[in-house]
């Protein structure tokens, strides 16, 4: 419970809504938040999850082993590799249940803009899904824009953002991260999303990481 209630605080740095220990979830890294956030919202077999192009092909990989049909939206490279809202819209049926962006970009390394993730998320909450947000570079942000995590906007649509320590403190062997629930109005608890990621989760802390590091 100590290291989420630091995870928190460190999180809310700048956030209007402040995190409590209980929104953060410790888990062996991002990739495993976001196994971990995809097995839980699955749902059935018909959903669809919309993923950018490009993007980090290992959600695609986990998007198949949970049976969830992959669909692209685009980035657009002319500018600064915004999310297409057009491309969302269009491809957004009554069995898409997440978006998935990744900021500070992989691939392309852009940072969005406060205003443009403003807009991504009224669009989310316009078609009636989830943004996961893999802010695994948060901080490492080149270029003009500041890193502003989606976390802000939680008010507007549920977000879940994913992080770790892997990148920004460049210890990638050390198996530590978060997954985040950005709820004020509860729509996520309201649907049962958090106690299954409860039941879901693997905890861990930074003495396992060390024992798991120590045992390589
Ligand atoms: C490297 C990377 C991850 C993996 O993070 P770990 O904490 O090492 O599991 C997740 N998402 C993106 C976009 C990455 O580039």
């Amino acid at each position: 419970m100590q290291s989420a209630k630091v995870v928190a605080e460190y999180l809310s740095q700048g956030l209007t809504n402040k995190l409590l220990p209980d929104d953060v979830f410790l888990i062996m890294g991002c990739k495993h938040a976001a196994q971990n956030i995809l097995t839980v919202l699955k749902g059935s077999e018909s959903n669809n999850i919309l993923f950018p192009k490009p993007g980090f092909p290992y959600y695609e990989f986990l998007a198949r082993s949970c049976h969830l049909e992959v669909r692209h939206f685009d980035l657009l490279p002319e500018k600064d590799w915004e999310v297409d809202l057009d491309s969302v819209e269009s491809l957004v049926d009554e069995n898409t249940v997440i978006m998935v962006i990744i900021k500070p970009g992989n691939p392309c390394g852009n940072v969005f803009t406060h205003q443009h993730l403003k807009k991504v998320a009224e669009i989310a909450r316009n078609l009636r899904i989830l943004v996961i947000s893999d802010e695994v570079y948060d901080h490492i942000a080149f270029g003009k824009n500041p890193f502003v995590s989606m976390g802000h906007f939680g008010s507007i649509v549920p977000v879940v953002t994913l992080g770790s320590l892997s990148k920004r403190f460049i210890v990638p062997s050390w198996r530590l991260g978060w997954l985040v629930t950005h709820d004020p109005n509860g729509i996520l608890k309201q649907h049962g999303v958090i106690s299954l990621s409860h039941t879901n989760i693997i905890s861990t802390s930074f003495k396992q990481t060390h024992k798991c590091i120590a045992q390589t």
